[in-house]
């Protein structure tokens, strides 16, 4: 049978397709129908997991609703594992969503990440810089932008 996720040019390189296809090893934590964990192979902390759809969709928005639904359930799922098996008391949950925002793997995908006190991380708030003086009225547009952009 012809794997329809190679279909598409792509996701002829994305070794996160080649992972799924079982084409690269990887240290799989949790597979279903539609999602997959492993652990990432240049972790930053014990643990440090990737959460990702099993079919090629390069940003979060990308993805249709049913499997985004599915992938927050399996990220839901693997936290307390994850933590658990860090022996970790937190964690960070995130996607670094397309490539201005250091997205490097083109295929979307959740890191949760083991956190311990003093582990001389910081919070995500730490990787902006300097913060926008917003006005009233800019924060009333921009807000009206978003809600009138949400679709159904
Ligand atoms: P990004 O910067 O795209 O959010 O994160 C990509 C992650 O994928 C990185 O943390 C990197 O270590 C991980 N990664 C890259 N190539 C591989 C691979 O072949 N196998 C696994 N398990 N992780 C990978
Ligand atoms: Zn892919």
């Amino acid at each position: 049978m012809i794997c329809e996720r190679f279909d598409r040019p792509d996701m002829d390189d994305c070794i996160f397709c080649q992972i799924v296809a079982g084409d690269i090893p990887s240290r799989t934590v949790y597979e279903d129908a539609t999602t997959m964990a492993f652990l990432d192979a240049n972790p930053l902390a014990p643990g440090h997991t990737l959460v990702i759809p099993k079919d090629h969709h390069e940003h979060v928005q990308d993805i249709p609703a049913g499997v985004a639904g599915d992938v927050f359930a399996t990220v839901h799922r693997l936290v307390a594992p994850v933590q658990d098996a860090a022996g970790a008391e937190a964690s960070t949950v995130a996607f670094n969503n397309g490539e201005v925002a250091g997205q490097e793997v083109p295929h979307a995908h959740c890191h949760i990440i083991p956190r311990f006190t003093e582990d001389g991380s910081a919070p995500i708030h730490s990787i902006f810089g300097e913060r926008p003086d917003l006005g009233d009225d800019e924060l009333d547009d921009i807000a009206d932008d978003i809600a009138d952009g949400v679709s159904d």
